[in-house]
């Protein structure tokens, strides 16, 4: 896993904290602002951030598509919170682009204003226990196709994967451990 190049949607949010994540594994990362950088690319992260800015600049800078087909074919993704709404199928009650390329219905801000950001400990199926960090974070209402859940907190569902797609609603960016990294570097 050592070595390779795992590239930070770098358009808005919180890609710094991934790319120090993955420089601490190993991996050579860049961040990533233009279509032509995602065929250098041996895996690519879709960070925390807005989602609907997100979306809106992807599709503007022709990101989106690039994307879209290099997941097709094979090249991991990751979306952590607003990534993982830009990666779903399905945005309940919003018309935002997105990527669509996981089956997974997600829902926005989906914890509650009142609990706007929190920490709890999760159990994730095939890596164990881990601190989650949820800011105004969503969680996946309805999965089908492919796509299996990883983890859920609160009989909500808050990590799934799809092959070589893998989605939190949480931050592991955010906490030391680097489980999930691993985990996702697998793949690559
Ligand atoms: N609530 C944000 C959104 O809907 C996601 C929050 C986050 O990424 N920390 O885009």
């Amino acid at each position: 896993m050592a070595g390779k190049r795992v590239g930070i949607l770098a358009l808005q949010g919180a890609f710094l904290e991934h790319e120090s994540a993955f420089k601490r594994c190993g991996a050579q990362t860049s961040l990533v602002r233009r279509a032509e950088q995602i065929k250098t690319l041996d895996a690519l992260v879709i960070p925390g951030g807005e989602s609907t800015a997100m979306g809106t600049l992807m599709t503007r800078f022709g990101l989106d598509q690039a994307i879209i087909s290099k997941a097709r074919a094979g090249m991991p993704v990751w979306g952590t919170c607003a990534g993982m709404i830009l990666l779903a199928r399905e945005v309940v009650a919003s018309k935002q682009p997105t990527l669509g390329l996981m089956d997974i219905a997600v829902r926005r801000n989906a914890f509650g204003r009142q609990v706007d950001s929190f920490e709890a400990e999760l159990v994730i199926e095939g890596i164990g226990i881990t601190r989650g960090v949820f800011i105004r974070a969503p969680y996946v209402e309805r999965v089908w196709g492919e796509t299996k859940i990883l983890c859920e907190y609160q009989e909500k569902i808050v990590m799934v994967e799809e092959n070589n797609l893998l989605a939190t609603s949480f931050h592991p960016e955010l906490t030391e451990t680097l489980d999930i990294q691993k985990y996702f570097l697998q793949k690559a």
